[in-house]
């Protein structure tokens, strides 16, 4: 099935809401051996980008579309940014101003006072009359002298003038779509029922908080350090963003607090002053800094004390057949954000005290092998990468961990057979982590993220990975590890204290 035909499907599903997003990958797996190079296994090269992106781009439009008619898809204010004219973008808004505010003296408009008013508050930046020396507009409106006190218009603001109209209309465009994007993504979950697919992550981020404390109890090198009981207090803090209601809120009332300024302040003017109205409301408006819960875009992070991923994966939750696929994917994302909380480059410690460094090596020293071994376009180890590196390691082993909970001694009973390849619950879960990266084009690091095929590669560094495909030591996937890097729990390393003696 290509990409256009699985597109259409995918339409028909949304109502249905039953796309298996992992059942569906598990269909494209190559024929090639697991253990020779796991990525390109499970993604073979083709003409496809990002494979989740891709899937759940066009079922988003789809619930996107049916909310056409929702009173903050049909802002005024955004049909006025969208109508401006290009050409405006670079013109002298002084210019522009002091145009209007004579042809509004000519005609001696009652307006031009209130005019004069909301021009001194945007160079002002402030909302009462407060003004001082050539701030001070409103006095102007009480001359008649037209040309003339255009001129002295003209004058005032050489001196504190208003920037180009494409800066505050390229910056309101901007944060009213990234308020727009906030609310379609909790839209989405809502309209889409992807409420399971909450609980899920929600338990799953619970549970993995849980052993996650119990591995930082036993961890010898923070045993060492005295450091366990800090590090422990900051994953117990962790929690996921899933308060969507409130959020909805929190995006829709600056919107629409917005939306009544512009129109308050278009409807003081017998003509159009939409440039004023819109420089007025980029000064006055409440848009910026406000938090998201979610993304429309395929997404995920941590900012303590809280996780957020996008509506992608609440879908793939929802609708996943078998938890072990879910778990490997949306369960190790879910994980890679817990553990960013957790994981600490030695040398530039920011939470915790101390760090261990053998940890950090072992995990850098995989990701090195790795990506020597399997690079396509480019790849890279570096020191600012160590933050994702670890996450994405720990992040594997706390999914894996849950996995051995919910599974246990079935964790090696077939799921499916595809291809004649039967594969198991075990195999299931390290598909679904290769799903979570899937994409057709050549692997290229991305800054602080390694390499696509990289971070799926190694998690042969994980035991289970080769008792499930029973891959030969010397196969591809098992020649880069060397040892399994643990950063937390009984195995992770000493790093005992360093104490110097001093010369007395
Ligand atoms: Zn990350």
């Amino acid at each position: 099935m290509n990409l256009k035909t699985f597109i259409l499907l995918s339409t028909i599903f949304v109502s249905a809401n039953a796309f298996d997003f992992i059942k569906y990958s598990l269909g494209r797996i190559s024929q090639t051996d697991p253990c020779d190079d796991f990525y390109r296994h499970a993604c073979p090269l083709g003409e496809y980008g990002h494979l989740v992106s891709e899937a759940y781009d066009s079922l988003f439009k789809e619930v996107i579309y049916k909310q056409k008619d929702s009173s903050w898809e049909n802002l005024e204010i955004l049909k006025v940014l969208e109508e401006v004219h290009v050409s405006v973008f670079d013109e002298d808004m002084n210019e522009i101003i002091v145009n209007s505010f004579e042809e509004m003296c000519q005609r001696n408009a009652p307006e031009k006072a209130n005019f004069l008013l909301r021009v001194q508050q945007v160079l002002t930046k402030s909302l009462d009359t407060t003004c001082s020396q050539y701030t001070c507009l409103l006095p102007l409106a009480k001359d008649e002298n037209c040309t003339q006190v255009s001129e002295i218009l003209r004058r005032r603001l050489s001196h504190r003038g208003f920037e180009p109209p494409s800066m505050f209309i390229e910056s309101l465009k901007w944060e009213i779509e990234k308020y727009l994007k906030n609310i379609r993504a909790v839209n989405i979950i809502l309209d889409m029922n992807l409420q399971k697919g909450v609980k899920k992550l929600n338990s799953f981020t619970e549970e993995m908080i849980a052993v996650l404390s119990d591995w930082v109890k036993k961890t010898p090198w923070a045993n060492n350090h005295g450091v366990e009981g800090t590090i422990e207090q900051i994953a117990n803090e962790i929690h996921l963003e899933d308060n969507f209601p409130v959020q909805l809120a929190k995006n829709i009332e600056p919107l629409f607090k917005m939306e009544k300024m512009f129109l308050k302040c278009s409807r003081e003017f017998s003509k159009q002053e939409d440039l004023l109205c819109l420089a007025y409301v980029a000064e006055f408006n409440e848009l910026q800094s406000t938090p998201h819960a979610i993304f429309s875009e395929f997404s995920a992070m941590y900012r303590h004390p809280s996780t957020r991923v996008s509506s992608h994966l609440y879908a793939i939750a929802t609708n996943a057949e078998a938890e072990a696929g879910t778990l490997g994917m949306a369960g190790l994302i879910a994980g890679h954000e817990i553990a960013h909380g957790v994981i600490e480059d030695p040398k530039r410690l920011q939470l915790f005290p101390v760090f261990s460094n053998e940890a950090i090596e072992c995990v850098q020293n995989q990701y090195n092998k790795t990506c020597r071994e399997f690079v396509e376009e480019i790849c890279e180890t570096d020191e600012y990468q160590i933050d994702e590196n670890g996450a994405d390691m720990l992040g594997l082993q706390l999914a894996y961990q849950l996995f051995e909970n919910t599974y246990g001694d079935k964790k090696g009973f077939e799921y499916i057979k595809i291809h004649n390849r039967s594969i198991t619950y075990q195999q299931l879960f390290f598909y679904g982590a290769a799903f979570a990266n899937c994409d057709g084009r050549k692997s290229v690091g991305l800054g602080t993220h390694s390499a696509s095929n990289v971070r799926t590669n190694v998690i042969a560094n994980h035991p289970a990975f080769k008792e499930a495909f029973q891959c030969a030591s010397d196969s591809r996937m098992m020649s880069t590890v060397e040892k399994q890097c643990l950063v937390y729990g009984e195995k992770a390393p000493q790093t005992r204290k360093k104490f110097h003696q001093k010369n007395i």
